[in-house]
């Protein structure tokens, strides 16, 4: 008769124990997604030092960056030179295969629809990104291209709003600095 108690004790204490650990590797992974985020963010920065929007992206495989990408449209004079596809391209290139089912792709701003198409294609597992972007936004704001049950592929994660101040203060300051720059040109 006494044991019931005692089961319900150790019952409850592992429940509480279940609890904190659950707790702790929630902060892990939030730690975790802030460090990538600021990789990406590294990425961004290399953006606007070419005066490209500044957006950038880093793929992650079994915690180590194996690509990374940063906006390069005008450069590039490339439709598609988003940091999404650049990373994309050469976290494939680095493994060797196009299939990236292993892989976190990180990114400063919320996917296009045309980068959570190739996030669908190259079948990334989690998806993180920085601010969400309700004009073209195609993870979320838009539409939600990476968890549409009608395709073939859904990412098993999306998480947004990882460092979005940062994210959106750093494309902030360009616009804001573009605008200037037109109005002196206008002037
Ligand atoms: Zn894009």
């Amino acid at each position: 008769m006494q044991l019931k108690p005692l089961t319900d004790f150790y019952a409850g204490r592992f429940a509480l124990f279940k609890a904190r650990i659950f707790v702790f590797l929630k902060g892990l992974v939030m730690v975790n997604d802030q460090y990538y985020m600021k990789l990406a963010l590294e990425e961004a920065k290399k953006a606007l030092a070419i005066e490209e929007v500044p957006i950038g992206a880093v793929v992650i495989c079994k915690d180590k960056v194996v690509g990374r990408g940063y906006n390069f449209k005008e450069r590039a004079h490339d439709p598609t030179g988003h940091a999404e596809i650049i990373a994309l391209r050469d976290a494939a290139n680095n493994l060797a295969s196009w299939r990236l089912d292993q892989c976190q792709l990180y990114v400063t701003v919320e996917p296009c629809p045309m980068c959570a198409g190739a996030i669908v294609q190259a079948r990334i597992k989690r998806l993180v990104y920085g601010a969400a972007d309700p004009k073209a936004g195609a993870t979320g704001s838009l539409y939600n291209l990476v968890e549409d049950e009608r395709f073939n592929h859904q990412v098993t994660e999306l998480k947004g709003g990882v460092l979005a101040e940062e994210c959106r203060d750093l494309l902030k300051g360009f616009f804001n600095s573009l605008r200037k720059t037109d109005t002196r040109k206008g002037g």
